[in-house]
């Protein structure tokens, strides 16, 4: 890697490249990776670019990958080519968006699941399913998303007499964003563009079914996707605005009435 100089912030003159293995925690395991530093020869201040931090990110995730069994990103580029696919064919055949294909040639760790479909994709199989983001649905899923929701916002969204809706509006940011960053959706949930806005289906008859769900039974919660969960908390602090933002959205405004909404619509989405 080319790096250009750098002096010692504490007015020492050039600092010097090191190479170290650093040992780092990463979700729990403990790793050592390879890291080169600028090291200040009279002081031994050590600073870093933003070209090494971003190798040393990306080396940490592959250290992880290989240690969980999940495809590097250099496994993925690389498969990828063997079969002359672009990042966007290779989206296309997963049913997820560039975005994702790009994190995870990356320094972005995909799940579990999204590396078994990874690995259908690049035995040339298509995979995915733009119904439910590729996931299988899940009650308790959806309870624990609200769970995570209703504490971030501060308040109820689970309600019998939720004439508007607006819980579902939530869900749907929940479940597109996830699936345009993470390559899945968080609930599996499919969803249909209606009247008053993108709606789970049968939501009204499902309502009821969510709210007695237990969420302890749900597959926990991810950092990324806490994190998606609190960025839409932070985004819509208020029901009339998730409400009006989806109405917004041409993944609901382009659609017919009653017709499904795609997770690979995910890409278009506009609020956040
Ligand atoms: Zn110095």
């Amino acid at each position: 890697m080319k790096e250009t100089r750098m002096n010692c912030p504490r007015g020492h003159k050039e600092m010097t490249v090191k190479k170290s293995e650093k040992k780092l925690s990463f979700r729990g395991k403990q790793f050592s990776v390879p890291v080169e530093q600028f090291v200040c020869p009279e002081c031994g201040e050590e600073a870093g670019t933003v070209g090494q931090a971003a190798v040393i990110q990306k080396s940490i995730a592959d250290t992880y990958r290989k240690s969980a069994g999940l495809l590097t990103g250099k496994e993925i580029v690389e498969g990828r080519k063997k079969l002359n696919l672009t990042q966007g064919d290779l989206a296309k055949k997963m049913s997820v968006g560039i975005a994702s294909i790009k994190r995870w040639e990356g320094a972005g760790i995909q799940s579990k699941s999204m590396d078994q479909a990874l690995r259908t994709a690049l035995h040339g199989q298509d995979t995915g399913d733009t119904c439910t983001g590729n996931r299988s649905f899940s009650l308790p899923r959806i309870k624990l998303v609200f769970v995570e929701l209703e504490k971030a916002l501060g308040k109820k969204l689970l309600k019998k007499n939720d004439k508007m809706l607006f819980a579902a509006k939530y869900l749907w940011y929940a479940d597109m964003i996830a699936h345009r960053e993470t390559g899945q959706s968080m609930t599996g949930a499919t969803y249909a563009a209606l009247p008053l806005g993108p709606q789970l289906n049968n939501y009204r008859d499902l309502i009821e079914f969510i709210m007695k769900a237990d969420s302890s039974k749900a597959e926990p919660l991810t950092p990324e996707e806490k994190r998606i969960l609190t960025r839409i908390a932070m985004k819509f602090p208020q029901e009339l605005m998730v409400y009006n933002a989806a109405h917004r959205e041409q993944a609901w405004k382009g659609k017919a009435k009653g017709s499904l909404i795609p997770y690979t619509d995910s890409s278009e989405l506009s609020a956040l």
